[in-house]
């Protein structure tokens, strides 16, 4: 279903972007994480001979999935029904977190712990739960942080990202009872405080939520992979799990998921395989959750299907290697794009969601350098989603625009060579008194001045190449 006309407009990218771009401290933390990941991800890509043949069948299983996306879902809640799971559908992120607040409510607990979902982040569902007295327990580490600091998470897959080491161990102090005053800021230390501040909270929990990283509709398997055990311990430790998963994520075959299972830990945290691979099907008498609720939600992912372009976003498998490598991202960090997916893949996917209306300034949150598709694991042509979805902006702004005029007196301009001749000489005496070097660095007057506020504009050579040549070179 579409949210073109009920999401609120997202407040635009260069105004978030150039107060992120003040905060030198943020700079400085995201130029470093973002290269340490993405020099790591390169020598584990490098160790696969068939990297390139594993993205081809990484891209087109999604793609086959994708076309017959209906099918495959009934398939998938079969499955999990015939495993003793129960299927919820859920439209949109308030009828999601409904269900997911009266299967709380239903089972009388006032907090759950939770492992790291973006999906849920995109309903906001923590912020729900707590209009029903119920508190959620995030788990993960950075999501713990994020949480403790009340921020959004700045990164898909690092949601603290932008903090270093010294601004956590404050945070901490701040907030953790378990906190030595000489807490360090070794990373060792201060996720053991984390472990001693959860750890009772997992083993009172009644009720677990996850999101989910596959599921496959052959068995109605979940799987969910991450490095701290903790998501492990929301799906097995609490008697009943909640799990909430975009429609996208199903895939049809066990054989399917040997590809991404190889693809996403390498991408993503540049591992051979993750270090906690959490598979389970339904329940199992005696064994985990006794109660198993799938939460499908579309939010918004039926229009993206129904869009021939766009609709590839839905391949994405969250491993936030085009976060890693993009120059916009490295520099203003997530909170800038204003949504839960930031980085290139929010440029596209955000819009696509929301309606390219309420997030207009997300397709130009990009260079075009096309680092991103280059470093996909599944082949997402992001470059060419940004350049369709602009093409829909412009479209939308319609013929009056600044620019569409300007566009028009330059074809007039070019189309007529007396005219263009003139207009070279009048623009050489206009720049005389700005240019200097072949270069204008001051800053133009009036609707000029948006091309000079970023960069210089190279002046108008002395002499065409016409005119060198008619003067006999
Ligand atoms: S778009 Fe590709 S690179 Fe970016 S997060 Fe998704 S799968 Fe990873």
């Amino acid at each position: 279903m579409s949210h073109d006309m009920e999401h609120p407009p997202l407040s635009p990218f260069p105004a978030a972007a150039r107060l992120a771009l003040a905060d030198t401290q943020l700079r400085a933390n995201l130029r470093h994480a973002t290269h340490t990941i993405r020099e790591k991800r390169d020598a584990a890509v490098a160790e696969v001979d068939d990297w390139q043949a594993l993205r081809e069948s990484g891209r087109a299983i999604k793609e086959r999935t994708l076309r017959h996306l209906d099918s495959h879902l009934l398939e998938l809640e079969a499955s999990v029904t015939r495993a003793g799971g129960t299927v919820h559908w859920a439209r949109d992120g308030d009828e999601c977190n409904r269900i997911v607040a009266d299967l709380v409510r239903a089972h009388g607990a006032r907090e759950v712990v939770k492992a790291k979902s973006l999906t849920t982040e995109e309903t906001r569902l923590n912020a729900a739960l707590a209009r029903h007295g119920i508190h959620a327990l995030e788990t993960d580490l950075a999501q713990l942080i994020i949480q403790l600091a009340g921020e959004t998470p700045s990164h898909i897959l690092v949601p603290a990202i932008h903090k270093n080491r010294a601004e956590v161990r404050e945070l901490f102090l701040r907030s953790l009872p378990q906190a030595p005053a000489d807490l360090s800021d070794d990373p060792r230390a201060l996720a053991e405080v984390a472990r001693l501040h959860l750890r009772e909270r997992f083993l009172a929990a009644g009720v677990g939520i996850s999101g989910a990283n596959f599921a496959v509709a052959e068995t109605g398997t979940v799987a969910v992979v991450e490095s701290e055990g903790n998501a492990r311990m929301c799906t097995t430790l609490p008697d009943v799990l909640i799990t909430v998963m975009g429609i996208e994520k199903l895939i049809p075959t066990w054989e399917d998921l040997e590809v991404y299972l190889q693809l996403l830990p390498r991408s993503a945290t540049a591992e051979r395989m993750n270090p906690y691979t959490s598979l389970w099907t339904g329940v199992r008498p005696g064994d985990g959750p006794q109660e198993f609720h799938l939460v499908l939600i579309d939010n918004g992912r039926t229009s993206v299907l129904a869009d021939e372009v766009g609709r590839q976003a839905l391949r994405c498998i969250r491993c936030s290697a085009c976060l890693n490598v993009c120059p916009v991202y490295e520099r203003t960090g997530g909170h800038a794009y204003g949504s839960t997916y930031s980085g290139p893949i929010g440029a596209i996917l955000t819009p696509l969601l929301v309606g390219v209306r309420n997030a207009p300034t997300l397709p130009y949150a990009s260079s075009l350098c096309g680092a991103c598709y280059e470093a996909c694991p599944v082949k997402i042509n992001i470059p060419e989603v940004l350049l369709h979805l602009r093409q829909q902006v412009v479209g939308a702004e319609g013929p009056r625009t600044r620019e569409a005029v300007a566009m028009r007196l330059l074809a007039v301009l070019f189309g007529h060579r007396q005219l263009y001749e003139r207009a070279q000489r009048v623009g050489r005496l206009l720049q005389a008194p700005l240019a200097r070097r072949g270069m204008i660095r001051a800053r133009l007057p009036g609707p000029l001045a948006g091309w000079t506020d970023a960069r210089d504009l190279p002046a108008l050579a002395a002499q065409s190449f016409r005119e060198w040549w008619g003067r006999g070179r």
